[in-house]
């Protein structure tokens, strides 16, 4: 089945009780055990809740994946998914990975004794002679946050595999519409859904899907056992959400597509980062493992001084940290999501004073284009 039609059926098959339309939101903590000899499907709503299972249903189906579990934020989830490791592991991560990652292998991980290499990725060969006696895991995002660098999943999977590593790739920018992993033999999957899985800004959620039964397992423990469990309210949002999801990709990333070739002629855009571009140099590798470019892009206005008159004279977009919403989303990494890094360090990565990331919307891309037209010309 296509995703557009399992995005729309997939979920609400698991309310047998009425056939109601969009399964119900379980408001429940506990759940009445009526039979005294077997013990029930839902006992607490920690460990389990209909309107939550409903989710992690669909977003397995989507993934392609056998379980899906669902998270109080896209951190919870991957932390949920890292605390499956023990002290005295070691993990090989892209460097170009969400600044919450970082923070949290760096920070918190690295002080219970689970250590990080962070390698280019886009290089196999660097993410070969970083792995160790003890690495257990390979952690990707492709394309990366936010220069949109390309890692090649398929080269990266067969050297994880060769040296018995769990490969987990973070696919928020791409969501299961353009980009299956576990389609490319990877194991655990990632989301953080308060991005495109949600759309509409007003979720904050995380999932996790994987194939093997002794790997969901061991996510399940940390799910209950930690309880960074996702609200019922969050779960109904989210699969509402993601009925919707195939469209909104698809038109996001065309307006995308639009705004990147109008910025790559503009005089004064000194770089346009975009895996859709002919000149990006990840592009061929990308749409070998993607169906598309995806809805986000960067570029680069030369300084801040630009960009600051830019984003004052710009009307539509939010001027904001997040991504993957109905409404376009402009942020400016240096003050937001990378705000943390040295200046050289962000400066090697082409995360420059004047550089933005814009996540397209769905506005009439004539008139978010003819807004960056007006905005430029300050
Ligand atoms: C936003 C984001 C996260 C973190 O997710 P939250 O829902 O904010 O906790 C992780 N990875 C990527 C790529 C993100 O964009």
């Amino acid at each position: 089945m296509k995703i557009e039609t399992l995005a729309l059926h997939t979920g609400v098959e698991t309310d047998p009780h009425t056939g109601a339309s969009s399964v119900p939101i379980y408001q429940a903590s506990t759940f009445h055990q009526t039979d005294w000899d077997t013990a029930p499907e839902f006992d607490y709503a920690r460990s389990g809740n209909p309107t939550r299972k409903a989710l992690e249903h669909s977003i397995a189906q989507l993934e392609g994946a056998k379980h899906g579990f669902a998270f109080a934020s896209g951190m919870a989830a991957i932390t949920g998914v890292l605390l499956t490791f023990s002290a005295g592991t070691h993990i090989v991560a892209c460097e170009d990975i969400y600044g919450g990652t970082y923070r949290a292998l760096t920070r918190v991980f690295a002080r219970l004794g689970i250590e990080t290499t962070f390698v280019d990725a886009t290089d196999p060969a660097s993410i070969a002679a970083a792995i160790r006696p003890n690495t257990k895991a390979l952690l990707l995002e492709t394309p990366s946050n936010p220069t949109l660098q390309i890692i090649d999943l398929k080269k990266a999977t067969e050297l994880a595999k060769s040296r018995q590593l769990l490969t987990i790739v973070d696919n928020t920018f791409m969501t299961p519409y353009l980009q299956r992993p576990h389609e490319l033999g990877i194991d655990v999957v990632i989301h953080s859904a308060t991005k495109f899985l949600g759309g509409h800004s007003d979720v904050v959620a995380g999932l996790v899907t994987v194939l093997n039964d002794d790997l969901a397992r061991d996510i399940y423990l940390i799910q209950n056992g930690f309880g960074g469990i996702l609200g019922p309210q969050d779960c109904w949002l989210l699969m509402r959400g993601i009925k919707t999801l195939p469209l909104r990709m698809k038109q996001s990333q065309e307006t995308a597509s639009l705004i990147a070739g109008y910025l790559a002629e503009h005089p004064s855009v000194k770089k346009v980062y975009y895996p859709g571009l002919p000149t990006h140099p990840g592009r061929e590798v990308h749409l070998g493992q993607a169906k598309g470019p995806g809805a986000v892009l960067s570029f680069d206005l030369e300084n801040g001084e630009r960009v600051r008159k830019f984003v004052e004279r710009l009307k539509l977009p939010l001027f904001a940290v997040s991504l993957g919403a109905v409404e376009s989303i402009l942020s400016y990494p240096v003050k937001m999501s990378h705000a943390s890094m040295p200046v050289e360090e962000r400066n090697k990565r082409g995360i420059t004073d004047g550089l933005l990331r814009l996540s397209a919307g769905l506005e009439d891309p004539e008139d978010l284009i003819a807004d960056i037209e007006q905005a430029l010309k300050g």
